[in-house]
């Protein structure tokens, strides 16, 4: 069963102000709710404002009108804006796993998954999902501008060596998404592990001796809030106990690739820039 949310509840407890940019819209008419969850609960949807929210339902980044005119300084401006984003997102996700293995001794049994409260991991999930996108959006125009067309772009005409190395930030963005999507499901991975839903925290059923739940096609679902869990089967040992240790290490080799990356990634565009300028 999934509960139905009003918007002015979402934009009361984002207190008017979208989540993305920090725009504030005391009138609520210029701001929408975004879900990062596809059977949407209190803790899946928010706030936005109606430019960031065209964004993320599909519209150009505001760089992109920009194309054409100053074709460098453009650029600039869409290295700028991806790498913050990035820089943001990654930030979001190494809070997330904090928050995930902050450790037993921090542990409040009442508030899962660990000492710091319920709110702040689901409001730190949204602020995960929602950089994500963003930075979905960023990537898909990114590839746009530098795709092979017949039309004429702006781009054309640009220096080959500017070109290779765009493609090489372009090449190490997709990279470091990678890593941290993977780090992601990890985090998520172990809420489930420590028995309750990644989405709404709800604690989950315990399976009944002779269910098999291996032998339904049906995904997991969490009876809560019908959101698809994170399957834990994985990381199960033979004798059904979550490995932990197995969990958590792969969880920080995402992180440290997603560290590794970022570093080649703040010199490649560094070097970009500083051509662009040029
Ligand atoms: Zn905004
Ligand atoms: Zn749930």
């Amino acid at each position: 069963m999934t509960e139905v949310v009003a918007d002015a509840a979402i934009f009361e407890r984002d207190e008017y102000a979208c989540q993305q940019c920090g725009a504030t819209g005391a009138d609520a008419s210029t701001l929408t709710t975004w879900s990062i969850d596809s059977h949407p609960v209190r803790s899946s949807l928010v706030t936005l404002c109606s430019s960031c929210g065209a964004l993320l339902d599909g519209a150009d980044p505001t760089w992109r009108s920009t194309l054409g005119d100053d074709v460098h300084g453009s650029l600039f401006s869409l290295l700028e804006t991806t790498t913050a984003t990035q820089g943001a997102t990654v930030a979001a996700i190494a809070r997330l796993a904090t928050d995930v293995t902050g450790g037993p001794e921090s542990a409040d049994e009442s508030d899962p998954p660990t000492g710091r409260t319920r709110e702040a991991y689901l409001a730190t999930r949204r602020d995960v999902y929602r950089s994500l996108a963003v930075v979905d959006r960023h990537l898909d125009a990114l590839a746009d501008v530098s795709a092979d067309t017949d039309t004429a772009t702006p781009f054309d005409d640009l220096d080959p060596s500017v070109r290779s190395r765009l493609e090489t930030v372009d090449d190490l963005m997709r990279t470091l998404r990678t890593h941290l999507r993977s780090a992601v499901v990890l985090a998520e991975t172990a809420v489930v592990a420590d028995g309750r839903c990644q989405v709404c925290l709800e604690p989950i059923a315990v399976r009944r001796e002779g269910d098999d739940a291996s032998s339904s096609d049906e995904p997991d679902r969490c009876g809560a809030c019908s959101n698809d869990r994170r399957a834990i089967d994985e990381w199960e040992t033979t004798d059904g106990e979550v490995d932990r240790t197995r969990l958590f290490r792969a969880l920080s080799n995402q992180l440290e690739a997603a560290g590794e990356t970022t570093t080649e990634l703040t010199d490649e565009t560094g070097t970009l820039a500083a051509r662009l300028a040029g």
